[in-house]
């Protein structure tokens, strides 16, 4: 297998740490808010990464942390009168709806910043006592990164060019030794959550919470980190600098990051209005469609996000789930009689030959960096010779073999491809008129529940004057 590795620029096999294992750290969301959909690009991504090592018989221990302390969320508690803690857990609860709804798995742990503030102060402390960084008078402490002679090796930057272009924007009165040199613990201010320390009562930098989780649940050592490529510099190269100056080991042997998805071709921006929350989009599709139209591009392609590419990709699972649901119904009615013959027919093993070739080039292309583009188009040529060559007359052993292997092929992929049972008129306006009852009641919560649930079965509400109407997505 190969991989494209940030650290070298170049595509290079892979070679775990310790054979049959794959140890992988991935950049979490911080959690302020619903997650949108960039944010849901790594999360899909890196879950098909997981789940096509486990189908080459790795066994994955897959970390993604939630970062649930940080200016954002203290805002928005302030905002709401609350405690930081309760805006946390709510989005974190609410993006775990949102993982499972896309079919991405639980990772093995999911850590918290706040839950491991014990060993942020231990590597801290390491890394002062090594040198590598210094308390201010006001009890901040920085990462000193001319200590660190690799600094820049990550993202490619060479640290004097970058410190001779911005030497000037040192601030007066700021007692960063060098502009480069960044936060690993400061202060607190008034109202903010704490924690003490040796140095001030406090809070940790972002990047020293990712090395620590990372060390605590893998190691020192790992094989993947990864992330969005806005994470490459400052974020990836500072947690690189931590770790491997306290460590004393090199951090991550391959670093994988994702291209950005952008809207009608910008970049997603909320004051601009072209930008959609995971929830938004799950309002109008299943989301099964937007983990398909991700891995319709390769995942260090910029992926543009519109209307008429989501439409495509509807189609698209939607040929693959037909064609799952006919092979089913095929293999149901040859349960007797001369059909139910185990065994493929000359012809039939013939062109079972071409579905095993279209099996290694799905192989092939997921071998070469993961590349979910060409392998969703193998899908497509298997989809194409099943309906062509699979019929009422094929035998059950040759039906079944097909629906297993587009079972095999789209489970990597993450893709559910049963056909949700269709929910009839007479059940569809039963669930309406009991979300009538409840907004008369005020029960607004179970009213919205109904409404979801409606539109996870595809059927999409729209209140007007004159009543409830409803459409299938
Ligand atoms: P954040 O919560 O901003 O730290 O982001 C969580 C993850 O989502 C990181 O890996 C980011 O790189 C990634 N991410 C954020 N925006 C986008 C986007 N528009 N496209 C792809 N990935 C993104
Ligand atoms: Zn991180």
């Amino acid at each position: 297998m190969k991989i494209y590795n940030t650290l070298t620029k170049r595509k290079e096999e892979f070679i775990p740490l310790k054979p049959g294992q794959v140890k992988m750290y991935v950049c979490g969301p911080t959690v302020y808010n619903l997650i949108h959909i960039g944010n849901a690009r790594p999360m899909i991504v890196f879950d098909t990464v997981r789940r096509y090592f486990e189908y080459r018989g790795y066994e994955v221990n897959y970390v993604s942390n939630f970062t649930d302390v940080d200016d954002k969320i203290i805002k928005k508690a302030v905002e709401e009168g609350v405690e930081a803690s309760v805006i946390s857990e709510r989005y974190i609860a609410e993006c775990r709806k949102d993982m499972e709804a896309l079919n991405v798995r639980p990772a093995t742990t999911h850590p918290l910043a706040t839950q491991e503030i014990g060993g942020m102060l231990e590597m801290i402390d390491t890394l002062i006592e090594k040198g590598h960084a210094y308390a201010a008078s006001d009890g901040t402490v920085y990462f000193r990164t001319a200590s660190f002679a690799e600094y820049g090796k990550l993202s490619h930057k060479n640290l004097d060019d970058l410190q001779a272009g911005h030497r000037s924007i040192q601030v007066a009165g700021d007692e960063k030794e060098d502009v480069y040199d960044f936060v690993l613990w400061k202060p607190k201010k008034e109202g903010e959550p704490s924690w003490t320390s040796p140095w001030c009562a406090g809070r940790p930098g972002w990047h020293i919470e990712c090395s620590v989780m990372a060390k605590k649940y893998l190691g020192d050592e790992i094989d993947i980190h990864a992330g969005g490529e806005d994470l490459i510099f400052p974020h990836h190269e500072n947690e690189i600098a931590q770790s491997e100056a306290a460590n004393g080991k090199p951090f991550a042997r391959y670093w994988m990051h994702n291209a950005f998805l952008n809207i009608d071709n910008r970049k997603m921006s909320k004051s601009e209005g072209n930008f959609f929350t995971v929830r938004e989009i799950a309002d109008r599709y299943d989301l099964q469609v937007l983990r398909f139209f991700m891995l319709s591009a390769h995942y260090r392609s910029p992926l543009n996000f519109s209307a008429p590419l989501m439409e495509a990709a509807k189609n698209g699972l939607e040929r693959i789930v037909t064609c799952a649901g006919r092979l089913g119904e095929l293999a149901a009615e040859s349960e007797g009689g001369e059909k139910s013959a185990l065994k493929m027919t000359a012809e039939e093993e013939e062109n079972w030959r071409t579905a095993e070739s279209l099996t290694a080039k799905y192989e092939a292309a997921m071998d070469d960096d993961f590349n979910t583009a060409d392998a969703i188009a193998a899908v497509f040529e298997l989809v194409k010779l099943a309906n062509t060559t699979a019929d009422e007359s094929s035998t059950k052993a040759y039906v079944e073999a097909f629906s297993a292997r587009l079972a095999k092929l789209c489970g990597i992929l993450g893709l559910i491809i049963e056909r949700k049972e269709e929910l009839l008129d007479t059940e569809i306006e039963e669930q309406i008129a009991r979300r009538q009852q409840a907004r008369k009641e005020k029960n607004f919560a179970l009213a919205d529940q109904i409404r979801k649930e409606l539109a996870e079965q595809g059927i999409l509400l729209e209140d007007t004057r004159e009543g409830v109407k409803w459409k299938r997505a």
